[in-house]
């Protein structure tokens, strides 16, 4: 074991968890071995080697005041850091560990995003649970606490499920997680967490987490007034509410104090937006995870950093409360018809800092004139944004209202404050002096003068000297070992007066000083000292004010943050022609000529209509590749939800009835591109939608089933629409190449079809955009070969086996028959009754009802069964059982025929291999490439 400084550092490392440690040696904050090994590989120091007793260690370090920037890189890297600072004792110095900085506790951060400390809680959980506790067995609701130390913001929230777990926490985005004693243990939902987040989990004593400390903590904090009246009733909230005050009081950042606002937040009040949605509708970030091209990113015109935090909060966090919603639509329709106040206002608050952060700083003790200074240029806004709405078209808005809720005239006292004490120009640093203005403190000002009076004395020593001694080359200068001196030239070193005593002779010149100098010297120092304390002592007494001062700063910062975050949404509805929706009760999205947020921005983009309602509200979206129906869909997705984050809308007009929450899964092909597709995880997303939507929710389904072969895919498909259709009764929009569920429209009552058109000629396919009512007229797959230039032999080959792989199966239809009743029913009054059993024969593409009478498949009869007539295969090639279990069409078959026999060998075999693929078997996408594969194939033989 190394003894000696190492030794120290070894043994304080193993006193924390922290990942790295920074140790005070003198003048530097030193690390050693594997740490030393570690900054210098992530911040790219220099490692030299410390010999201790024998042994070498690597070492790097950094001088006292450049510590901050570079725990903040190794921070920001996900590490967390422990600082031990070293003291003086009596025989000597000692070090302890003062503080541990995490990515949750970071408190210098130059990032204008909100940073969140997350604890999460399972209600049963006890602090020994221990391993024993598996992801099953408690099964009560999770509390979550958020802080963000930055501004002091404090949210406390109880949740039901994991999912709304996951959603909540990605929302957020926290830095860092601690985990609960049981969740700790939970691996799935861990995982699940790890992956969602961008921020690091960090395991905490789960002590911290039992309910009676948890309690004690927040009354502390919060006073048990607010504790109790705030209406944290959940036991789990409460816990993970006192964890993340335990661990902000434990890392020592002195930040516990700038917690100040405890927030309940009840999700009754917000619309549910799971991780999975949040992410499939691009809110914050695309789907690539880049801001840019992201909801936010284009709707963001906020001038200040607490503005563009506020609306990203809107945006992910939508409401179901209407006055709230009502209230901004008021606001941003009063914006957006008043241009010119609009743009005073955003100038005005642009000159705003970030109070919140501000007020965050002040209490904990770390702000510095520099920010005081900010304070006080912030406060000196107040009046001026009142005045830039008043007499204006906004003095009636919501935003005079918004105004009007911070106290004028506190403000203008702690402005007026802040202005006399303040010099203007501070230095950054809190102890040189120069922070406060002339005249705010007598003594001060006495002390500054007497000060300056002896530095001047001091400075035209020198000259005096000259003059009355007619000595040349003469300086009056100061350092740390000889302090002042007056420095002669050699040449006329001989020629000093004889009270000059002589203390150091260099190689050109020699030292001396006087009595007088030693004495006014004595003079200087204690002035200097006397100063700098007395204006340190004034400072902090006036950052304490402003401390004391912070719910107000807070209050300014909220008002500014909701100006800018509304200014931002009426600067964007106006100048791209979007439109106040209205908002309804009923159970409806009616939208005249909407557009996609975002797509629009960067097409020419071709509007579409939307009716979903009581009478219709499942929407089978048909139409090829390529064509416009996942943007469709989310573009109803994103009005639905901008309504809900009280936002105008891209629509000539929208009827908005409100939803409890937004559902979306994405298909295969688009969660290839991003490397997570597996047919589990689309199959849990199904799942999760299954179970949460509800009769007042919104569903869109971009592919259902794809991951899968053929005829697993389509019976889930089929399944799930019923299921959504009678059972959970949402509004639901689903996009799927299944060709055959377009039938279901026939029987299911709300169930109707919509396809994008695209128009054909000579070959051609152009887009048009248009959304129409009705299925398709056929299916794609094959018609694109057709498009593409796949060789008409082969195309009609292929219409036909996939015909021939339409086994003879049929399927039922349950739910009714269309017209039939039900239209307004509640979610579960499906009973059997009113189920009407409809039989869909796959290979004829028609329904009969049970007693088998056909009924008409679709709008367009005349399209299905395939091109030129081919008939279904009668032959069922042994295909028997259940689904997947279509076999192989015959090869031989193919080979023989008279076409065939004309081609060349590379198109045979071609012909040969498409024979071969069993359908039903493939995943689509494998599918897909082949087909890539074979029209370049045929592309080389031709
Ligand atoms: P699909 O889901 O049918 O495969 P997408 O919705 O992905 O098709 O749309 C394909 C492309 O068409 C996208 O790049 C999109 O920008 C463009 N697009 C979609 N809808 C419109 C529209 N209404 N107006 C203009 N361009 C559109």
């Amino acid at each position: 074991m190394p003894t000696g400084i190492v030794g120290e550092f070894l043994d304080l490392k193993a006193e924390t968890d922290a990942d790295v440690l920074a140790m005070q040696c003198g003048d530097f904050y030193e690390f050693f071995a594997d740490d030393a090994e570690l900054v210098a590989d992530e911040l790219d120091l220099t490692v030299s080697q410390k010999s201790s007793h024998g042994s070498s260690y690597p070492m790097a370090g950094v001088p006292l005041s450049e510590l901050t920037p570079y725990v903040k890189a190794l921070v920001e890297r996900g590490y967390r850091v422990a600082v031990a600072d070293q003291y003086e004792t009596d025989d000597g110095h000692a070090r302890e560990i003062t503080r541990v900085v995490t990515p949750g506790t970071l408190l210098e951060t130059a990032d204008d995003d909100a940073r969140y400390l997350a604890t999460v809680v399972r209600e049963g959980d006890g602090p020994a649970a221990g391993s024993s506790a598996a992801s099953g067995d408690a099964s009560g609701p999770y509390g979550l606490a958020l802080a963000d130390v930055t501004t002091g913001r404090f949210l406390v929230t109880e949740v039901e499920t994991a999912g709304d777990l996951r959603a909540e926490l990605y929302r957020f985005d926290p830095a860092e997680v601690l985990p609960g004693p049981h969740v700790r243990n939970d691996d799935r939902l861990l995982g699940a967490v790890r992956e969602d987040l961008s921020g690091s989990v960090s395991v905490f004593d789960a002590e911290a987490f039992a309910p009676g400390r948890a309690k004690h903590a927040v009354r502390e904090q919060f006073g048990r007034e607010t504790a109790d009246s705030v209406g944290i009733d959940s036991e789990p909230a409460l816990r993970a509410a006192g964890a993340v005050l335990g661990y902000v009081e434990e890392t020592g950042a002195g930040v516990l104090a700038s917690m100040t606002r405890l927030t309940a937040y009840d999700d009754g009040e917000h619309v549910a937006v799971d991780a999975t949605t949040q992410r499939n509708l691009e809110l914050t970030e695309t789907m690539r995870g880049d801001a840019d091209g992201s909801l936010f990113e284009t709707v963001d015109h906020t001038v200040t950093a607490a503005g563009g935090r506020l609306l990203r909060e809107w945006l992910t966090r939508p409401r179901r409360d209407r006055e709230e919603l009502d209230r901004r639509l008021d606001a941003i329709a009063a914006l957006a018809s008043a241009a010119l106040a609009r743009d005073r206002l955003r100038e005005t608050l642009g000159d705003a800092y970030d109070l919140e952060r501000l007020a965050a700083r002040a209490t904990s003790g770390s702000a510095g004139a520099r920010e005081l200074l900010s304070v006080r240029d912030s406060l000196a806004l107040v009046p001026a944004l009142a005045d830039a709405v008043s007499g204006t078209a906004l003095a009636d808005s919501p935003i005079a209202a918004i105004l009007d809720r911070i106290d004028r005239d506190r403000a203008a006292a702690l402005h007026a404050e802040l202005a006399d004490a303040l010099a203007d120009d501070p230095p950054k640093t809190k102890t040189q002096g120069g922070l406060l203005r002339e005249g705010y403190d007598e003594e001060l000002d006495e002390l500054i003068a007497s000060h300056e009076e002896a530095a001047e004395w001091l400075d035209t020593l020198a000259e005096r000297e000259k003059r009355q001694y007619g000595l040349s080359h003469v300086t009056v200068d100061r350092n740390k070992t000889d302090g002042y001196y007056i420095q002669v030239g050699k040449s006329v070193a001989d020629q000093v007066p004889e009270h000059y005593r002589e203390i150091k002779t260099l190689k050109n010149s020699k030292r001396f000083v006087t009595d007088e100098l030693e004495e006014r010297e004595r003079e200087v120092l204690r002035l200097e000292e006397a100063r700098g304390e007395l204006e340190y002592e004034l400072f902090e007494a006036l950052r304490e004010r402003v401390a004391d001062d912070a719910e107000l700063l807070q209050d300014v910062g909220r008002a500014v943050a909701e100006t800018d975050a509304l200014a931002s949404l009426a600067t964007h509805a106006a100048g791209n022609d979007w439109t106040r929706p209205e908002l309804a009760d009923e159970r409806r999205l009616d939208v005249e000529a909407g557009r996609h947020p975002v797509v629009e921005r960067t097409t020419d983009f071709v509007p579409n209509d939307l009716r979903l309602d009581a009478e219709r509200g499942f929407l089978i979206v048909t139409g090829p590749n390529m064509s416009g129906k996942s943007t469709y869909m989310r573009q109803a997705a994103l009005i639905q939800l901008l309504a809900q984050a009280g936002s105008f809308v891209p629509a000539r007009a929208a009827t908005v009835g409100l939803v409890d929450g937004i559902y979306t899964r994405v298909g295969a092909l688009d969660e290839l591109a991003q490397g997570r597709s597996t047919f589990m995880v689309e199959m849990q997303e199904l799942s999760n939608i299954l179970h949460s939507a509800t009769a007042d929710s919104l569903v869109i389904l971009d592919e259902v089933g794809r991951g899968t072969a053929t005829y697993d895919g389509i019976s889930i498909a089929w399944a799930a629409t019923e299921y959504l259709h009678n059972e959970v009764r949402a509004r639901t929009l689903f996009a799927t190449h299944y060709h055959e569920l377009t039938t279901l429209a026939d029987h299911l009552p709300r169930v109707e079809n919509v396809h994008v058109a695209v128009d054909e000629r000579d070959g051609e396919v152009t887009f048009l955009r248009t959304v129409r009512e009705g299925p398709t007229n056929r299916s794609y797959g094959v018609h694109v070969a057709d498009l593409a230039g796949v060789p008409e032999p082969v195309v009609s080959r292929a219409d036909a086996v996939l015909d021939r792989l339409r086994e003879e199966k049929a399927i039922e239809a349950k739910g009714g028959e269309r017209g039939g009743g039900g239209g307004g029913g509640t979610p579960t009054d499906t009973a059997e009754g009113d189920t009407k059993q409809v039989v869909f024969d796959l290979s004829s593409g028609s329904f009969s009802e049970s007693d088998g009478a056909e009924s008409a498949a679709a709008d367009d009869p005349g399209s299905r069964g395939g091109r030129n007539g081919a008939t279904p295969g009668s032959e069922s090639d042994g295909a028997g059982g259940t689904t997947g279990a279509a076999e192989t069409a015959g090869a031989a078959e193919t080979a023989d025929s008279a076409e065939t026999g004309r081609l060349d060998p590379e198109t045979r075999a071609v012909i040969e291999e498409l024979t071969d693929v069993d359908v039903a078997e493939t995943a689509p996408v494998e599918l897909l490439s082949r087909v890539q594969e074979w029209q370049s194939r045929l592309d080389e033989s031709r």
